[in-house]
């Protein structure tokens, strides 16, 4: 599996307040804003929308999918 296939958009608690930035910036339209904003499945990662996110309601699991690359690679190293 590619690396980019392991990462993921998630979303945090804080509030999103809908300014549609992130559906504007998406460029596969991958993104409806309903109380939050609902994520489809054509993401390319390209990570715009978690760029561009004011609020920080978008975010990447890219620190889990690190973390589990080195324990991978170092299985000893705490
Ligand atoms: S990471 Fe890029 S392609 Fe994926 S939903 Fe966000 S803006 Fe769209
Ligand atoms: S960019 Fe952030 S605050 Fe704006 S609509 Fe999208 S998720 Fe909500």
């Amino acid at each position: 599996m590619h690396f980019s296939n392991l990462v993921k958009l998630e979303l945090t608690d804080n509030e999103c307040i809908h300014c549609s930035i992130c559906v504007k910036v998406c460029p596969r339209a991958n993104i409806k804003l309903e109380e939050k904003p609902i994520i489809a499945d054509t993401c390319e990662q390209c990570f715009g929308c978690v760029h561009h996110c004011i609020t920080h309601v978008l975010k990447t699991n890219m620190d889990k999918v690190v973390k589990d690359i080195l324990i991978h690679i170092y299985p000893y190293h705490k």
